[in-house]
């Protein structure tokens, strides 16, 4: 059966690549009726924390990538990491190593001063008829993989094509080290990254790993560790990185990368996945599709081969797009959040409001900023107030103002605030936009909106009369 996994560090927000990542596992798996695993690898206990496992579990749940396994954490399994390094160790894959830092570093420098390529010499690797250094009684070992020596590696990756590598280019890599109990890690040691990706891998019987390309030189330490275990091998998809404007990968630096904060700056999911999936990815031409059609497309080809450029504007016209499509019931609950975070109530006819402004606004928050006029003061420009104010007009204002406190309650809808300003217009001798954008501006703060009568029916009485008054 085919599984995918998307296996996050939780030292930080749900990035954007990994995001991406998710997606493009979850989709794989739903378009073969297959399974999604998420694991989240939090060996790295200094880095790691509570809260960003939990921020990483809302933004999957916000996105709707839901998984049918996890949250698995790899810190529940380190006695399984231990068992498979003594199992390896016993079999002769796997050795203790004596070297301390100093060692090493002296090891590197060394190599260096030889001009010779750095990695570790082998100096406590097993050989028939080798002798090994005496073992230091203060050093705790580490265990590393015993890498072949000879032959190459070789994958048919799923978006790079084939790849090879001689092993003479890689060296013996550590797979556990001792464990810092200072840092609460237990008894047992922690594994390293490529050791208990391919413990987890096997065990959790993933057949495809989609990954960033930015691990593309561990995997075949993965491949030479996976065959050591006899265990079966997936196929590896390397998904090129994303980059931002400047050609640079995306990064904090940059701009927001984590999915909160598109959720926080007003993106809807739906058109998040959208973007996401034709980052790096095509159908044809198609630009806007449901995620259900991307799961009938997506089959794992079409992943392009080279870096994707993030473009905000693009993530904009395709949150436009899902924002016009989105139900006012479910604009009104998003809005309404907005504005009560801002310390505004939440204003009575919000529905009707989120379906007059929606087709102006490319998120949530710009609607948000839309719709706190009918319950926040505004302020108007300078240049608005000396250009649209004018002396001549106030009376017009204020006599509309008028007519509107006189209509009540049954009487406050679209059709008699235009019967009102018609007869204004009328009797001052006004053409339309003549009076329709000195209100704007008073009561809007702004010159253009949707048509005058429509913005106005949506203001309580008391509070329209009075911002034209104030004039
Ligand atoms: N924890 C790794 C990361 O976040 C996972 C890489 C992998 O999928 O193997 O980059």
């Amino acid at each position: 059966p085919i599984r995918t996994r998307i296996a996050p560090s939780p030292t930080g927000f749900l990035h954007l690549g990994t995001a991406r990542t998710a997606l493009f596992s979850w989709a794989y798996a739903r378009h073969h009726g297959g399974q999604f695993v998420l694991r989240i690898e939090d060996t790295d206990v200094a880095r790691s924390t509570q809260d960003s496992v939990e921020q990483i579990l809302a933004s999957m749940q916000w996105l709707g990538l839901a998984y049918d396994e996890g949250p698995i954490y790899q810190m529940q399994r380190l006695a399984r990491y231990h068992e498979v390094a003594q199992q390896m160790i016993a079999a002769g894959t796997a050795y203790y190593c004596y070297c301390t830092p100093e060692e090493l570093e002296a090891m590197r420098e060394g190599q260096r001063a030889r001009g010779e390529k750095t990695g570790y010499d082998g100096r406590w690797r097993p050989e028939p008829g080798k002798t090994l250094p005496p073992v230091p009684a203060d050093v705790k070992p580490v265990v590393r993989f015993k890498n072949p020596l000879e032959g190459d590696v070789s994958w048919d990756d799923l978006v790079k094509g084939p790849i090879t590598i001689n092993n003479r280019e890689i060296d013996d890599l550590i797979i556990m080290r001792p464990a810092d109990a200072a840092a609460g890690e237990g008894a047992l040691g922690v594994p390293t990254y490529n050791f208990a990706v391919v413990v987890d891998d096997w065990d959790m019987a993933i057949s495809h790993v989609f990954r960033g390309d930015e691990h593309i030189n561990n995997t075949p330490w993965q491949i030479n560790i996976f065959n050591a275990l006899g265990a079966p091998l997936p196929q590896f998809g390397h998904i090129p990185v994303i980059l931002g404007d400047d050609g640079q990968k995306l990064s904090k630096r940059r701009g927001a990368v984590s999915v909160t904060a598109y959720e926080d700056n007003g993106y809807l999911p739906e058109a998040m996945l959208n973007y996401l999936a034709r980052l790096g990815w095509s159908h044809g031409d198609d630009e806007l599709f449901t995620i259900e059609q991307m799961v009938s497309w997506f089959d794992g080809g079409h992943i392009s081969k080279s870096p994707a450029q993030w473009d905000p504007a693009k993530l904009e016209w395709v949150n436009a797009h899902y924002i016009k499509q989105a139900s006012d019931e479910r604009l009104a609950a998003l809005v309404g959040a907005q504005l009560t975070k801002r310390g505004l109530p939440v204003p009575a006819r919000l529905e009707a409001m989120c379906a007059l402004y929606k087709d102006r606004c490319a998120t949530t928050v710009v609607l948000a900023d839309w719709l706190a006029m009918y319950v926040a003061p505004v302020s108007p420009s300078d240049e608005d107030r000396a250009t649209h104010l004018t002396e001549a007009v106030k009376p017009a204002i204020r006599s509309l103002a008028d007519k509107l406190a006189a209509l009540d309650g049954e009487g406050w809808n679209k059709a008699a605030i235009n019967g009102a300003i018609k007869e204004t217009i009328g009797a001052f001798g006004l053409k339309m936009p003549q009076l329709a954008i000195p209100v704007r501006v008073l009561v809007c703060g702004r010159a253009q909106t949707p048509s005058v009568d429509a913005v106005l029916e949506l203001f309580d009485k008391e509070i329209l009369v009075n911002r034209l008054r104030s004039v």
